[in-house]
């Protein structure tokens, strides 16, 4: 990507707690200062109330959320088709987030608990990639602040950066925090990508994996430790709460499939 002199920059939100938005504006100055080197077309949170041509087009679109409903995904294709650069922002648009938890269970019931007997949509949760070409994820949930900062920064060098690989471990371990998982509890640092310094067991709270894997996370490892320890109900619960669970199982039969090739 080339360097833009003032590149036009959009940020919208899917359906999402708008948590990843607010991060942003959480930098406060550092938020601020990179504002004055873009042109900021879009952003609810800061509108300015312009009405815009519908042949508005940007240099970055960062999207956060998930493309739940029918104007969700008309608006994605939409920002997709106007922007050069697509850089989703968050668990919710990279894993699905919280919404995906009803993929995994008896959603029509859930549904029926909940709405009684009106006639709501009610579709899969899918991630904002199986919509659209995404450039650059931003993982977390939210989004870690210095990171996001690093990476706008990035940019607008006319650098898509690349992420560091490693495990949450990493970090938790350098911070020496205590191993959670060694003390009985289930824990997803081995395979989730580290960058949000391990925040979660600084409060012993272990890893739930918002972040999603690291390239090369041995999953198959992890889940025979796992596995060993506690009940699929029990691994399951906590793989499910930022949408890990698919992508977990695909990794894993991805892992498995050459042992049986020579079975
Ligand atoms: S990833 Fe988390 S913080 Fe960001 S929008 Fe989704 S739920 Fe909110
Ligand atoms: S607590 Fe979790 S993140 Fe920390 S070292 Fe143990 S397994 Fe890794
Ligand atoms: S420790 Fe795990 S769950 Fe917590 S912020 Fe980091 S990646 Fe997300």
């Amino acid at each position: 990507m080339k360097k833009i002199s003032k590149p036009k920059i959009a940020i919208v939100g899917l359906t999402s707690c708008e948590g990843c938005q607010f991060v942003m504006l959480d930098q406060g100055n550092k938020f601020l200062n990179w504002l004055k080197k873009v042109d900021l077309e879009e952003f609810r949170l800061i509108e300015d109330g312009d009405v815009k041509s519908k042949d508005q087009t940007y240099d970055i679109c960062f999207v956060e959320g998930n493309p739940i409903t029918k104007e969700n995904i008309k608006m994605l294709k939409e920002m997709r088709d106007k922007s050069k650069l697509l850089v989703v922002l968050g668990n919710c648009a990279a894993l699905g987030g919280v919404w995906e938890l009803k993929n995994y269970h008896t959603k029509t019931k859930a549904i029926r608990a909940v709405y009684k007997k009106a006639k709501v949509a009610n579709p899969d949760i899918k991630e904002v990639d199986n919509f659209v070409k995404v450039d650059l994820t931003i993982p977390g949930c939210p989004t870690t602040g210095s990171e996001f900062m690093e990476i706008a920064n990035q940019l607008l060098l006319g650098k898509i950066p690349r992420l560091a690989q490693s495990p949450v471990c990493n970090e938790c371990q350098t911070n020496g925090y205590e191993c959670l998982l060694q003390k009985g509890e289930v824990c997803l640092g081995p395979i989730t990508l580290g960058g949000c310094n391990a925040v979660c067991l600084k409060s012993k709270q272990a890893c739930w994996g918002c972040r999603g894997l690291f390239e090369g996370a041995k999953v198959e490892n992890l889940m025979k430790h796992l596995n060993k320890e506690f009940t699929k109900d029990e691994i399951y619960r906590v793989m499910e709460v930022f949408g890990a669970r698919d992508s977990i199982m695909e990794e894993l039969e991805k892992e498995e499939k050459p042992k049986k090739k020579y079975k």
